[in-house]
Parts: C-alpha cells; sequence; structure tokens
C-alpha cells in the first residue's frame, strides 16, 4: 500500500484526554429528522467533540454550482442556489420549534446564500471552488448548534477553520492542529459538548482548503490523534465495515472486529465507509475506531483497534479508476538501479504506485492519479518501452494472515477462476492481497469471492 500522506505526531506534544470525538456523516445529518436524532446519540458524562458532514447530497450541489461557474453559466449557477437554499429552508421549518430559532436559522441560511450569489458575478478560480464547498458542513454545524441551543443543551460552537491546517504538501499539519485544537479548548473550561465541521480546513496559504472527499472522517481521526482521545466514533449509515462492498454485492455482514492495518488497507482500497487514510492518524496514536449506525444504535458496528482475530479473511474492497502501466527494456536483465530509474519519474510527477510486479526484463505498476501520465510515459519512453492501461481496478484481499499463509492463495484463486487478471501482488504485505482486473469485471469478481472466501 502506498501512503499519500505521512504523519508526524511528536511524542513531546502527546498527553491523553479522556475524549470522544462523534463524527456524524452526510445522512446522518441528512434531514431535520435526523439532526433531531442526534441528541440521543450525542449525550453521555465525558467530554465530546462531535464532527458534522455537510447534509447529504450538499457536497454535490455545491460542486455542480462550482462547475456551471467554472463554465460562466451563470444561470445554471443561479437555478441550483435557488434550489439547494429552497430545500435548507424547509430543513429549517421542520427543525425548530420557536420563532426565535427559526429566525436565527433563516439568517444563516441567507448569509450563506448570499455569499454563493456573490460568485456568480466574479472571477472564479480553485480557491472561489473551494471557499464554495465549505459552505455545507458550515451550514450543518450552525443548524445543529442552534437546534442543541433551542432545546437547551448547552454546547460549544467550535471552528474548524481555527485548527484544522494542511501543509504545502497537502498532509495534515499535525502540529499545527493540536497546537491550536487544544488551544480552542482551553478557552472553554468545563465545557463538555463541542460541534465542529468535518472536512473544512485551511491550507499552508490559509486559504480555505478541504481533506478531500469523504474528508469528515479524516477530521475526526485528526482530532482524535491530536487529543490522544478515548475513542473515536464515525456514525453513518450502514452498521460497520462489511465484509464486502454492500453497493455491489447483496449479501454481506459486518465485521466486528478489525486491526487498523486491515481498515487502513480497506479503506485505501476502496470500502467507501472511510476516508481513504483516515484510519493513519488513529493508529499512530493508538485511539481505537467504532463505526455505528445511525439508523440501529443498538447494532454492534466495527471496532478497529491494534488488535484482531488473526489467521482469517476479513474483508474485500475494490478500488477503481487504476491505470496499469507495462514497462519493458531488455537493460533490465541482470542488470541494477533500473528499477530506481522507473521509480524516480513517479517520484519527480509525486504519483503513487499502488501495485508492482515485476519479471526477467518488464515491470508493471498500478497508479491512480491520471494527473501527469502522459508526462510520466515520456520519460519513461526514453529508457524503456512503456504502454499505458486505463480503466482497472484493484481487488484488494484483507486478513490478518499472520499465522501460517497456507491454502489461502489457494482459496482466493479458486474463488476467482473465471475472472481475467491482469496482475497479483502478493506477501507485500500480511494483510494484503491484490490482484488488478478489468473495471467491467470487477463485480463478478466481488461476487465470486463473496462465494468463495465467506459463503454467501
Ligand atoms: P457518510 O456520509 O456517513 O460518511 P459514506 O457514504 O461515506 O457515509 O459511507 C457509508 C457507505 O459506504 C455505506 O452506505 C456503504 O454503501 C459504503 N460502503 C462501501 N464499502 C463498504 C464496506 N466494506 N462496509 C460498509 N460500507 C461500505
Ligand atoms: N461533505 C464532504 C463530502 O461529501 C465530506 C464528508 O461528507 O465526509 O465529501
Ligand atoms: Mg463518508
Amino acid at each position: 500500500m502506498n501512503l499519500p500522506f505521512v504523519i508526524n505526531l511528536p511524542t513531546c506534544l502527546l498527553n491523553s484526554v479522556k475524549m470522544k470525538i462523534l463524527k456524524f456523516g452526510g445522512t446522518s445529518v441528512g434531514s431535520a429528522e435526523r439532526m433531531k436524532n442526534l441528541v440521543g446519540l450525542i449525550a453521555g458524562d465525558a467530554p465530546r467533540i462531535v464532527v458534522l458532514s455537510a447534509m447529504s447530497g450538499t457536497t454535490n450541489n455545491l460542486l455542480e454550482i462550482a462547475n456551471a461557474l467554472y463554465q460562466k453559466d451563470n444561470d445554471k449557477a443561479s437555478s441550483l442556489i435557488g434550489a439547494l437554499e429552497k430545500k435548507y429552508n424547509t430543513v429549517l421549518t421542520e427543525l425548530y420549534s420557536t420563532a426565535a430559532s427559526l429566525e436565527k436559522g433563516k439568517e444563516l441560511v441567507k448569509n450563506h446564500f448570499e455569499f454563493l450569489r456573490s460568485f456568480t458575478l466574479d472571477m472564479f478560480t480553485a480557491n472561489e471552488e473551494k471557499a464554495i464547498l465549505a459552505q455545507g458542513e458550515l451550514l450543518s454545524t450552525a443548524m445543529v448548534h442552534f437546534y442543541l441551543e433551542e432545546i437547551n443543551i448547552d454546547s460549544v460552537f467550535l471552528p474548524a477553520l481555527n485548527f484544522m491546517r494542511i501543509d504545502e504538501n497537502e498532509e495534515p499539519d499535525m502540529v499545527f492542529i493540536e497546537e491550536n485544537l487544544k488551544a480552542e479548548l482551553k478557552n472553554y473550561p468545563g465545557k463538555k459538548l463541542f460541534i465542529t465541521q468535518g472536512y473544512i480546513c485551511r491550507n499552508a496559504f490559509g486559504e480555505i482548503d478541504n481533506l478531500k472527499r469523504g474528508g469528515s472522517d479524516y477530521t475526526a481521526t485528526l482530532i482524535g490523534a491530536a487529543l490522544s482521545c478515548e475513542e473515536i466514533q464515525i456514525w453513518t449509515d450502514i452498521d460497520g465495515m462489511h465484509n464486502n462492498d454492500p453497493r455491489i454485492v447483496d449479501k454481506t455482514f459486518p465485521v466486528t472486529e478489525m486491526s487498523f492495518d486491515e481498515a487502513a488497507e480497506l479503506a485505501y482500497f476502496g470500502a467507501k465507509i472511510l476516508h481513504p487514510t483516515c484510519v493513519l492518524p488513529a493508529q499512530k496514536r493508538k485511539v481505537p475506531v467504532r463505526l455505528l449506525n445511525t439508523m440501529q444504535p443498538l447494532a454492534k458496528g466495527t471496532v478497529i483497534t491494534d488488535k484482531a482475530p488473526t489467521d482469517r479473511i476479513t474483508a474485500v474492497a475494490a478500488k477503481d479508476d487504476i491505470i496499469a502501466i507495462n514497462i519493458k527494456s531488455g537493460r533490465m536483465l541482470l542488470a541494477y538501479g533500473f528499477l530506481r530509474s522507473v521509480f524516480e519519474v513517479f517520484e519527480r510527477y509525486k504519483t503513487p504506485i499502488d501495485m508492482i510486479t515485476t519479471s526477467e526484463v518488464a515491470v508493471s505498476l498500478t497508479i491512480d492519479n491520471a494527473k501527469n501520465l502522459d508526462a510520466i510515459v515520456k520519460e519513461l519512453q526514453e529508457f524503456c518501452t512503456v504502454s499505458a492501461e486505463k480503466d482497472k481496478s484493484i481487488i484488494c484481499i484483507v486478513g490478518s494472515f499472520t499465522a501460517e499463509k497456507q491454502g489461502y492463495a489457494f482459496r482466493i484463486f479458486d474463488a476467482l477462476k473465471n475472472i481475467p487478471i491482469k496482475m497479483i501482488s502478493y506477501g507485500g504485505s500480511e494483510h494484503n492481497v491484490s490482484v488488478l482486473v478489468d473495471t467491467k469485471d470487477k463485480k463478478a469478481a466481488l461476487m465470486s469471492l463473496n462465494k468463495g472466501l465467506f459463503n454467501l
């Protein structure tokens, strides 16, 4: 697994806090009813920071608005903004019972939508797009905060833009986050309940930025790690990490316990329930992560810790939009240093490699970032024959294959016997066997693995 982020947590700042982090995703704040429902889930004696996503659909809507503005289609942008504003105004009337709260909510929505409308008149760049994308989380957190106020639950509104920051490499700036979050919290001695935004942050230039799609999970684990807190809870619309992708395969089941390594592999290789790199901060500080279902709060869910049952196949996941790059060169035969020159090209273009296999005169590898593909291929062609193939998927079989490894390869490849396989990666990690297939064969591969590995 190739990790795009390096998280550097200085041990001198380690200072365990008995605090819980509770993150609620888009569906969990997706309607007035769901927002009201949060009250029962966030109750408790221990201090807690509640991290909220935007209401489901909002970030996509904001992206559509930004795209219309990029295309200078102001009419389309205005009509999308109008439709979204209408939706928010309806939610307000369902959420609040008092005239005072409704008034505050209306003022809030009016301000955020005036901000959105201001862009229809101005120049539009990536910075403005990021400011637009931040509005969903800013709205949902303020709406929930006002609701808690209305029902007399004391909570502190903690602006994520004051402490959540990425550095010039777009990696979380852990020192900044830890210092500034702790400083913020110090302003509220005795307070127990904090509400903050997931996903949004500032970048190294102080501009509004974000932690990429699905990034609220990452906010939660970064906060949990920064405070070395007791537990991070990710509340979503499903009862934990399932053994297979429930969007693609019918019969799946929740895995009750898994290790950080297993969860990190699954998240990175396509299990959408977790942001691709969000497990790493929690793993670094050994903070347990619990995946829970807002619709079934009593369901066990999944607990992710540094311990997990060994000698088992835990789950499978798939990651799309993979490009396979096949490299051939006579110079590789009996030579050393060849792979280094290949890797240097990818390094120059900051493009992580996921899978790699080699033979005597060839090396095949995969990337998921096509941004610099042409330039990479051109540079590689200076010293080898190169071809690139798109529309591939990595199927990742994750387990704790730490005991005797006998039999796993047989079971996996027996299950996949009817699927054309382009590449295989086995043995690189004790937790992961990956195969590359054409995306058109992904569904069949996941279904076959469900049958062959889990008898489903
Ligand atoms: P949220 O908005 O709460 O962050 P997401 O939509 O990002 O929720 O993640 C939850 C979804 O992840 C589930 O509804 C499910 O469809 C999808 N998913 C994909 N793979 C898995 C898996 N292995 N286990 C559980 N859910 C998964
Ligand atoms: N709202 C953001 C998104 O839709 C972040 C998140 O929900 O985690 O990607
Ligand atoms: Mg998510």
